[in-house]
C-alpha cells in the first residue's frame, strides 16, 4: 500500500498502482518499444519505467526533472501493452505519471500556450486564416529556404515539409452547418466529431468523411461547441483541462439524439473511445451519448456493399497504394482490417503491404520535439518501408502520423502522397459520379 507523506503521488495511486505492482519485470515489452529499440536503455522501455514509478510511489525516489523527461520518454503508443503477458497497460501509468509531474512542477509557458490555449480553449481554429495566408504565399517553403526550421531542431525541419496542398481560409465547422441533410429519408443520424487538426489545418478529411456519409443517406450533425479531443493534454498530463475537454464534448454531443458519432482522427478515436472511459469510469455511449467509431470502422462493417455499387467501373491503369497503421487506430481500436478492406475495393488502387506497418512512426505529441534524433530515426525507418513498396500513395487515418510521414517523405523529395483512406475513397465515389452521369 501506498504511505502516505510529503511525496505521495495520489493520481498514481488505485487503479495506476496496482499495473505497476502486478509488472513481473519479465521484459517482453522490450523488444516491441520503439523507444528501446533506438537507444537500447532499460528507461526508454516499459519495465523501465514502471520500476521509476514503483520507487516514486514508495518515497525512495524524489520526483524531479530528469524523472520527468523519463516519463515523457514514450510515444504512448501502447506496444509494450500488447506484448505484456499479464496485461498491463503502462502507457497509461506514465500518462498519469506525466500528470503527477505537471502538478507538481507546472507546465513550461510554451506548452501552457500549447496546449491550454491553443487547444484548449480551440484558439487554434482562429488561425486557420493566417495558416491558409501563409501556405498561400508560401512563407513555409520561404522559411525552408532560409534555414529557420532547421535551427528549431530536425522536428521543425521535417515538419516545415509537410504537404500542405490548400488550407482553406476559415475552419470546418464555419464553413459546413450544424446539421446536413441527405437526398431522400434519412438512414439515421451521425454524430461528426472533427477534431482541432482537421478543422483547421487538414479539413479535406472532414469534408471527405461528411460527404461519404451523406452519400450514404445518413443525417449528419456536426454539434457547435465540441472541441479538442483532450488526447494532446492527457499525454502531456494536464489532466484539468482533459476533463474540461470531456464536458464540454460531453454536453455538445449530448444535444441531439445520435445513433452514432463518427470521428476521422485515429487519436481522437482513441480519446473517445478509450480515455474518456478510463477518466469518467463509464462508457464513451454514456458520456457523449452514442457509440463511437472510427469512420473506417463504420464504412468497412456497414456499408462495403453500398459503397462498391458508388465506385467508378473500367479503370484501366492502378496507382500502388500503401497503408500506415497509426497506434491509436491499430492497437488502442483495433481497427487493423477495415482501411484494408476499404482501400482493396477502390478501383484506382493496387494495395500492397508494407513491412512493418503497425510499428509507431515516431510522432507522439510532444516526444517529437523532446526526443528530436529518436523521433526522426524512427520515421526515416518508416520512410524506407514505404519507398521499398513502390507506392506512390501512403493511406492512413491519423492527422499525426500524415504530418510525420509527410514531412519526411517530402524531406527526401519523394513523389509519394500521404492521403486519409477517406480522402482516396470521396475521389473514387466522385469519379463514379461521373461515370454514371
Ligand atoms: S507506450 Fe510505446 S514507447 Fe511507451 S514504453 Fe510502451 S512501447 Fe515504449
Ligand atoms: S511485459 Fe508487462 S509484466 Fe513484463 S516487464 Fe513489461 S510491463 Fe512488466
Ligand atoms: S488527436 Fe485529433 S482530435 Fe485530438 S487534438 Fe489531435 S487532431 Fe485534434
Amino acid at each position: 500500500m501506498t504511505t502516505s507523506n510529503d511525496n505521495s503521488l495520489p493520481l498514481l495511486e488505485g487503479y495506476y498502482e496496482e499495473q505497476i505492482i502486478r509488472c513481473m519485470k519479465c521484459g517482453m515489452c522490450q523488444s516491441t518499444c520503439p523507444v528501446y529499440y533506438e537507444d537500447s536503455l532499460e528507461t526508454g522501455c516499459a519495465r523501465g519505467k514502471l520500476a521509476l514509478s514503483e520507487a516514486l510511489l514508495h518515497g525512495k525516489l524524489e520526483p524531479n526533472h530528469k524523472i520527468e523527461m523519463i516519463f515523457n520518454k514514450c510515444l504512448l503508443c501502447h506496444a509494450c501493452a500488447q506484448a505484456c503477458p499479464v496485461g498491463l497497460s503502462p502507457d497509461k501509468v506514465f500518462a498519469a505519471a506525466r500528470a503527477e509531474m505537471v502538478k507538481r512542477f507546472n507546465m513550461p509557458w510554451i506548452k501552457s500556450v500549447i496546449y491550454r490555449k491553443l487547444l484548449g480553449e480551440g484558439k487554434l481554429s482562429s488561425l486557420t486564416g493566417i495558416l491558409s495566408l501563409a501556405n498561400r504565399l508560401k512563407l513555409f517553403s520561404i522559411a525552408r529556404s532560409l534555414s529557420i526550421p532547421k535551427i528549431l531542431g530536425k522536428s521543425v525541419e521535417r515538419l516545415s515539409f509537410v504537404d500542405l496542398s490548400d488550407i482553406p481560409s476559415r475552419p470546418f465547422t464555419d464553413r459546413f452547418p450544424e446539421v446536413l441533410e441527405p437526398k431522400g429519408i434519412p438512414l439515421g443520424d451521425i454524430g461528426y466529431f472533427v477534431g482541432c487538426a482537421q478543422n483547421s489545418v487538414f479539413q479535406d478529411v472532414a469534408e471527405a468523411s461528411v460527404n461519404i456519409l451523406l452519400s450514404l443517406g445518413y443525417r449528419v450533425i456536426i454539434p457547435k461547441g465540441q472541441g479538442c479531443c483532450g488526447f494532446p493534454h492527457y499525454g502531456a498530463g494536464d489532466f484539468e483541462t482533459l476533463k474540461q475537454k470531456i464536458a464540454q464534448n460531453s454536453s455538445a454531443f449530448k444535444r441531439y439524439k445520435l445513433d452514432a458519432i463518427i470521428i476521422s482522427c485515429a487519436t481522437g478515436g482513441s480519446a473517445l473511445k478509450d480515455v474518456y472511459p478510463e477518466i469518467t469510469k463509464e462508457d464513451d455511449a454514456s458520456t457523449l451519448g452514442a457509440k463511437v467509431y472510427d469512420i473506417s470502422e463504420f464504412l468497412a462493417e456497414r456499408h462495403l456493399v453500398d459503397l462498391k455499387k458508388m465506385l467508378p467501373k473500367n479503370i484501366q491503369e492502378k496507382v500502388k497504394v500503401t497503408y500506415h497503421d497509426a497506434c491509436h487506430l491499430n492497437r488502442l481500436q483495433g481497427v487493423f482490417k477495415q482501411p484494408r478492406e476499404l482501400l482493396d475495393i477502390m478501383p484506382s488502387y493496387e494495395f500492397v503491404e508494407m513491412e512493418n506497418s503497425t510499428k509507431c512512426c515516431g510522432e507522439g505529441g510532444g516526444f517529437t520535439v523532446y526526443y528530436q534524433d529518436i523521433s526522426t530515426s524512427i520515421v526515416n525507418r518508416k520512410r524506407e518501408a514505404i519507398k521499398n513498396t513502390g507506392a506512390k500513395v501512403v493511406a492512413l487515418g491519423c492527422p499525426g502520423c500524415r504530418a510525420q510521414i509527410s514531412g519526411a517523405l517530402k524531406q527526401e523529395g519523394l513523389n509519394i502522397d500521404t492521403k486519409h483512406t477517406v480522402c482516396l475513397l470521396w475521389d473514387e465515389i466522385k469519379k463514379g459520379k461521373q461515370n454514371n452521369l
